[in-house]
């Protein structure tokens, strides 16, 4: 049984082409309350430090270029097995692949820009809410 928060990220261009409000919706239907949220540009530093996990990857500088390419969104999200769930709502990383009525079915452009992440651990939704969030327990 996983925690009750997850960590979410509405990428570039799922921001500059309009689909917070939409990528939002979706988000509250399924029941999830958000704790906390902004809106922000991230340096290359930030990035870095953020995706840190994926340093050996060969997609890694990629990804830290894609993700300083505009504003971001960013939000804790609330509901039992919250991490799970969230990435059950969101589908597969390749959208190709990502199920019918999946946020990145609706929304992702590609591998790259897949409109939203997901947090994959409790231990993960920790770090990530707390990189962007101070005082969360008060929520
Ligand atoms: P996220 O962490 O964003 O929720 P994920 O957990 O489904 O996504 P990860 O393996 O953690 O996938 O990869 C992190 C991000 O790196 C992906 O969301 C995607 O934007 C990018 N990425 C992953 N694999 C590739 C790839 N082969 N080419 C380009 N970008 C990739
Ligand atoms: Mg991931």
């Amino acid at each position: 049984m996983s925690g009750n928060i997850t960590f979410t990220i509405i990428k570039p261009f799922a921001v500059s082409n309009g689909h917070v409000g939409p990528i939002l919706n979706k988000i509250h239907t399924a029941g999830f309350k958000i704790s906390a949220m902004r809106m922000l540009w991230l340096t290359k530093g930030e990035a870095k430090i953020f995706y840190a996990v994926h340093k050996d990857r060969p997609f890694y500088m990629d990804l830290v270029e894609f993700m300083t390419s505009g504003p971001i969104v960013v939000a804790v999200l609330k509901k039992e097995n919250a991490v799970e769930d969230f990435r059950k709502l969101i589908g597969s990383t390749d959208p190709e692949k990502a199920d019918e009525g999946t946020i990145r079915k609706e929304f992702a452009e590609s591998m790259r820009a897949n409109a939203v992440h997901g947090s994959d651990s409790d231990k993960n939704a920790n770090f990530e809410a707390s990189f962007f969030f101070s005082g969360l327990q008060r929520f």
